[in-house]
């Protein structure tokens, strides 16, 4: 019997639902992966077949999290402890993949914390469930892309990446910056900063001169894993 494999895109994941032709569609079955549109195709129910298929509809995505500030007088805004920072608190909300909404609470987490898995398999930092719909997902951080937010980034208003989140069943919204920051003055003289209220103003003594940072400002964006083979993973 021919099947339709109705593949559809929903923040930056898919669902998969094979079905019998001119049946409504069962429960999805959820997979890590995204296309770009929706797309229908008549399938024979094979699982084999459908395992060759799905890599070539589909790419797995996760989301990079960027970050730009006006900066005055200082460079090389990151974490305390650097990019890696294991106890740097990232919050963010969560929109929920299956029903849509976004958390009221924001989330926590950090590099250093990590809970197991409801499957007994393997780690995240972040185990979730979705308050509305009672979708369960989890978040894991992917470490080794982040870099300083440079002065010249700040002047020519780009922005610099932070952390790489692969989210499964959530996808993260509305980061909030936390206290944790660190970053020099142009002079060297070396700052903690505290982003919680979005700002931060101090003197610099040794090259009298104040130092500030405002117009903090944080984004998520769909990145794609680069194939490398073997080589240390990289994100477009
Ligand atoms: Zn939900």
């Amino acid at each position: 019997m021919m099947h339709n494999l109705t593949v559809w895109r929903g923040c930056g994941r898919i669902s998969v639902v094979l079905t019998p032709r001119q049946t409504e569609p069962s429960s999805p079955l959820l997979l890590p992966y995204s296309v770009c549109n929706k797309s229908i195709l008549p399938w024979s129910p094979r699982s084999s077949q459908i395992r060759a298929l799905i890599p070539r509809l589909l790419q797995m995505v996760y989301y990079l999290l960027s970050i730009a500030a006006d900066l005055d007088n200082l460079t090389d805004l990151q974490p305390r402890g650097g990019c890696d920072d294991p106890t740097y608190p990232y919050y963010f909300k969560v929109k929920c993949e299956g029903c849509g909404e976004t958390s009221l609470k924001e989330s926590c987490v950090m590099i250093s914390e990590q809970v197991p898995l409801p499957t007994g398999k393997g780690v995240a930092h972040l185990v979730q469930k979705c308050k509305l719909c009672g979708r369960e997902g989890n978040v894991q951080m992917i470490t080794g892309h982040g870099q300083p937010l440079t002065l010249q980034q700040s002047q020519r208003e780009e922005y610099c990446k932070l952390m790489i989140f692969d989210s499964r069943g959530f996808e993260p919204t509305d980061f909030s910056f936390a206290d944790g920051w660190k970053a020099q003055s142009i002079a060297g003289t070396s700052f903690d900063v505290d982003l919680s209220t979005g700002e931060f103003a101090e003197y610099d003594d040794k090259g009298k001169h104040p130092v500030g940072i405002v117009n903090v400002r944080a984004k998520f964006s769909i990145v794609r894993r680069k194939d490398r083979q073997g080589r240390k993973d990289s994100f477009i």
